[in-house]
């Protein structure tokens, strides 16, 4: 017997578990031992040793390696070892790199591992998919990833997408009831459902038969493609840039050994020139210090509550211009509390704040008792067309479920009405909330058997579906004053920024087929609520930080307009003339027409999350960056649209995190303003250490090739270049990428996403510092060389001091794109330090001796150090004062 044959009672039975307990604690341990983690193998590593030889496969280190064999062969066994070892210790460092680069990754994923809620010792919990045994009883939602193969024991309207594992895209109703045929594919087992597969609709619980290897999907796991590390864009731009310098040096060495052999020079002494020039020409380290600064953003913004799950987002974040917001959840608490309930004509008044059960229930200054017209009747239909339960944690009350439903919970219970009473009714059906019908039903039978249905839901979409109202004297048709009465009602609890729910209910014949679509017509009006859902407190300045960065922020809600522009006004996020559009606006506007107004919108309200993607569009197509925020499945098609693409970590549907590039662990706005606050900072600071590195080969290049077309003999030898690229610029550039933000990083407007690795006067910063610093170390060389002729080493030790030590003063300039003044050069420690480490290795390799004939350098005395500082700090003396 297969588990889709056998009844949900002989399912327990044989796994050992009630569906109402769950497991203990006892047999989840015994049973991880057993099956082990509910994790699909086959997603592998990179075995170690590869990693390491990958970091030989550059191109430039090839180059590198090539000529170093064939100076060894030509005899300089010296210079030809050094570069190896320089070579081979840069080989580790970049392994170790990427070793960690690699390991902040997948702690990236376990933090945004998908989560389940299962049933243990009575209690639920929300655990790691992978923590998940056989025999868990576990819960799913619409939008959730089924977490390992289920038997379903029971089913709310749930419906799952299989197309992962069959194809088939059509949703699969599913159900409790054994199958009796034999032999059933995957698809036809509709009381099953897969590891991998999604709940497109409804809701349903069921116990877990298969955990990881041992489902239908780890069956076919071997034949998943495992997930690649993909480039950002600055690292494919750089990668290109890579391959220009390349070409650029190997031109230059073809030119000089060319040029220099046609003059009669020795083969051999200018290809060694040659190699040096290309090696001048090659910022080696580069790369790996990317790399480095992108995982320490990453980890940044793990501590600021957002999780990147694409690289890539780290630098789209930074030309963000338009952030997209839910508003319920994201900008509000969403903590929903009762505040006004309008029935039988008469608005009252609820005490009482946030979750708390103390409150009561005014008609103006009087007191209400469950003797109130319908009021009773009212309270009890919220408690019953409801997902929610309440739950106590040392004394404090709090929501399980929906905070909408939980508000109706809790607003039941300060007039005395509990849980219990809903145990007389028995659940027919269900039609489940969707942010696209806007309303949620049940068909409940009482203890006389009789059946009815309660619909609540916005009271615009519940109005145009109800004939009759309930006054005190009982049902009265809605008549067109008593609609005008209750949309009145409506708009006065709106304009207080007050959520709206109408509920509604209609008695339903035994006979009556529960599958029609009009089963949620013709209902009866009972009454109103007005929930109020806190702004949170960050938010508003977060808004006004991100204005003054050139971000416009627009709140998207399935709200009423009234509710959503009072709580916009209140957030200051609705300047005076700006505009609110609705769904139905949305609907009659062509994505021409909705561009025009797009830019003077702030607020979409009573949208569907469809309208969404046309919003996305519309921005876009006015040349917009755009953020959008998104929690539940709908959500999914504009957040894969957007430039970013934000989920909820904690309210968030699989589908929806899936989608994402970005993650925010507490569903709070203001998170979103730190990660682009942290983007930028990020892209800033890579840019900074670009500079520094390039001006640095600039200077080389420069130094080189003069010095040759000079006819002097050449200043730095191909160690001494090596040296500086990765091991004296290299410390101090990893230190730039972990800078601060300049002050006004949040006062820019947001970067074009186009502009190139030079934009922005980058270039010409390249260029002019590393003309100065090209040029001092020539001058230093040539002052050197000229008085002592054929004390070559003297010369070039002084040069290579001159470069390294212009280099390190020069990195201060770096920090900023204003004057060196702006800022204070002691503020980023691991700059200082990186600086005072390079001066003491430089120190090492000129005055420790068994090194000097390894780096060609000899001992300078101090009115050497005097003549090579005042040169050196020229350059920045020069130009560290201007922003040009
Ligand atoms: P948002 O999340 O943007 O605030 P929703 O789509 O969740 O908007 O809600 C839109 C409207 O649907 C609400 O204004 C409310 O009237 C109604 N609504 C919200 N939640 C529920 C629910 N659980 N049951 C019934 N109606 C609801
Ligand atoms: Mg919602």
């Amino acid at each position: 017997m297969r588990w889709y044959q056998l009844d949900v009672d002989r399912v327990e039975q044989k796994l050992h578990v009630t569906s109402n307990r769950g497991l203990n604690v006892k047999q989840v341990e015994q049973r991880r031992k057993q099956y082990g983690s509910n994790i699909l193998e086959g997603q592998k590593h990179t075995p170690r040793w590869l990693l390491f030889l990958k970091q030989f496969q550059d191109f430039m280190v090839l180059v590198l390696l090539a000529a170093t064999l064939i100076a060894g062969l030509l005899g300089e066994y010296i210079d030809a070892i050094a570069i190896m070892v320089i070579v081979l210790v840069n080989g580790c460092i970049g392994y170790f790199q990427e070793q960690k680069a690699e390991k902040s990754l997948d702690k990236l994923k376990e933090l945004s591992a998908p989560m389940a809620n299962v049933l243990r010792n009575e209690n639920w919990e929300k655990i790691n998919s992978r923590d998940i045994v056989v025999g868990d009883v576990v819960k799913m939602n619409s939008g959730d990833r089924i977490p390992a193969d289920i038997r379903i024991v029971k089913s709310n309207s749930m419906e799952t997408e299989e197309s992962a594992l069959t194809g088939e895209s059509l949703p699969v109703v599913k159900h409790a009831t054994a199958i009796e045929s034999n032999h059933l594919e995957a698809q036809d087992q509709v009381n099953m459902g897969f590891m991998g597969t999604l709940v497109t609709r409804g809701s349903g619980v069921g116990i877990v038969v298969g955990t990881g290897m041992h489902t239908v999907m780890g069956q076919i796991a071997s034949l998943m493609v495992s997930t690649k590390k993909m480039s950002t864009p600055l690292e494919n731009k750089l990668a290109e840039l890579g391959k220009i310098l390349i070409v650029v040096a190997l031109v230059l060495t073809a030119l000089v050994v060319g040029v220099g052999v046609f003059q009669g020079h020795p083969v051999y002494s200018m290809f060694l020139a040659g190699v040096s020039l290309a090696v001048a020409a090659i910022p080696e380290g580069l790369p790996a210090i990317v790399t480095v600064a992108l995982s320490l953003g990453v980890q940044r913004m793990i501590r600021k509550r957002a999780i990147v799950r694409k690289l890539s987002a780290v630098e789209t974040l930074g030309s963000a211009s338009v952030i997209c917001s839910d508003k319920t959840g994201t900008m509000t608490e969403n903590q929903m509390t009762v505040k006004e309930v309008y029935v039988n004509g008469s608005q009252l008044y609820v005490t009482g704040d946030g979750y708390d059960i103390q409150g009561d229930y005014f008609l103006e200054e009087d007191k209400i008792d469950t003797d109130f017209p319908n009021l009773e009747a009212m309270l009890l239909y919220g408690m019953l067309c409801n997902n929610a339960s309440l739950q106590v944690k040392k004394g404090k009350y709090n929501v399980d479920g929906d905070p909408t439903d939980g508000a109706l919970l809790i607003a039941a219970r300060k007039m005395g009405l509990t849980s219990s009473l809903g145990d007389k009714y028995r659940m027919v059906k269900e039609i489940p909330f969707d942010s696209d019908r806007k309303r949620m039903s049940v068909i409940v039978e009482d203890e006389n058997n009789m059946r009815f249905l309660i619909t609540k839901g916005a009271p615009d979409v519940l109005l145009p579906r109800s004939t009759f109202h309930m006054e005190e004297g009982g049902r009265k048709v809605l008549n067109k004053a008593a609609k005008s009465n209750i949309n009145q009602a409506v708009d006065q609890m709106a304009e207080k920024a007050l959520r709206t729910i109408a509920i509604g209910i209609k008695s339903i014949p035994k006979d009556e087929s529960l599958n029609t679509a009009f089963i949620e017509d013709d209902l009866t009006f009972i009454g109103l609520y007005g929930m109020i859902d806190p702004p949170r407190k960050e938010v508003q300045s977060a808004i006004e930080e991100c204005r003054q960065a050139g971000i416009k922020t627009v709140m998207i809600t399935g709200d009423h307009v009234k509710t959503a522009s009072a709580i916009a006004q209140k957030l200051h996020l609705l300047p005076e003339h700006g505009r609110v559009l609705e769904g139905h606006q949305l609907n009659q506007l062509s994505i021409s027409e909705l561009e025009d107004v797009i830019d003077d919108t702030f607020v979409f309200a009573r949208v569907t999350p469809e309208h969404k993607l046309k919003i996305v569009k519309a921005f876009q197509k006015k040349g917009h960056i755009v953020a959008m925020t998104g929690d539940g499945v709908n959500d999914a098609p504009a957040i894969k649209a957007s430039d970013i693409g934000i989920s909820m970590g904690m309210s968030g549907t699989d589908v929806t995190k899936e989608a994402s590039s970005l993650v925010l662990m507490d569903d709070n706005f203001a998170t979103i303003k730190s990660a682009i606050q942290e983007g930028r900072n990020i892209y800033e600071n890579i840019r900074k250490f670009i500079r520094y590195l390039l001006a640095s080969n600039v200077g080389e290049i420069l130094v080189m090739l003069f010095a040759m077309l000079l006819a002097l003999p050449l200043p730095l030898v191909p160690v001494q270049i090596l040296w500086v690229n990765l091991v004296t610029d290299g410390l101090p550039a990893m230190a730039l990428g972990m800078d601060k933000a300049e002050g006004d990083v949040m006062k820019r407007r947001p970067r074009n996403p186009r502009e190139g690795v030079f934009a922005r006067g980058m270039g010409y910063k390249i260029i002019s510092r590393g003309i100065m610093i090209g040029l001092v170390t020539l001058i230093a060389f040539m002052l050197t060389y000229q008085n002592n002729p054929d004390n070559l080493v003297y010369g070039q030790t002084v040069a290579f001091t001159t470069l390294v030590m212009a280099q390190l003063i020069h990195v201060f300039d770096c920090r900023s794109e204003n004057s060196i003044f702006s800022r204070n050069p002691f503020e980023n420690i691991y700059l200082v330090l990186a600086v005072l480490s390079s001066l003491l290795l430089l120190l090492v390799v000129i005055y420790w001796e068994p090194l000097q004939p390894i780096f060609h350098t000899i001992f300078l005395s101090l009115r050497d150090w005097i003549f090579i500082l005042v040169l050196s700090a020229i350059p920045t003396v020069l130009f560290g004062y201007t922003k040009k």
